[in-house]
């Protein structure tokens, strides 16, 4: 297959690693928003959110957390963003589950803008139960 975060999990293509274990190898993006932009990549071969076991998820997102204090720490960053996109629409760019991890500071640049939408009680309802009911164990 031919998925360029396999080839780095392999070590078949070189990366800056910053930390591994038996379910994930951080490396630096390299593409970075801002200095110290670390992405998470699972070890498995798992596309999205969809795909990735939850066990893996559960120990990836606890080295989020030691990531994200550790990044802190050397940059004395004033925020930080956490992304994981899913699907080309989402901005998902590599097929292969990773998180972003971004330092982030007063007017640096940073551009994550969302929407917001004005809803009816009645449409809150009826989307917390939808969502509610399909919550898989
Ligand atoms: P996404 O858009 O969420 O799929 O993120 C993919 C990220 O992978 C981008 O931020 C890229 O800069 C980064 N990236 C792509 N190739 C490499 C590579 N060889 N080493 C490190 N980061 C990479
Ligand atoms: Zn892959």
């Amino acid at each position: 297959m031919d998925c360029i975060f396999c080839k780095i999990v392999d070590e078949q293509m070189p990366s800056y690693t910053v930390y591994e274990d038996q379910y994930c190898k951080a490396i630096l993006d390299i593409s970075p928003a801002n200095k110290g932009h670390v992405i998470i990549i699972a070890k498995g071969h798992y596309e999205n959110i969809y795909e990735i076991p939850k066990d893996d998820a559960a120990n990836i997102f606890s080295t989020v957390t030691r990531i994200s204090r550790a990044i802190k720490e050397v940059f004395k960053c004033e925020g930080l963003n956490i992304l994981q996109n899913n699907g080309e629409i989402a901005g998902q760019t590599v097929s292969h589950f990773h998180i972003h991890l971004i330092p982030r500071y007063n007017n640096d640049g940073v551009i994550i803008k969302t929407k917001h939408l004005t809803l009816e009680k009645e449409e809150f309802q009826e989307i917390a139960i939808n969502i509610k009911k399909s919550i898989e164990n």
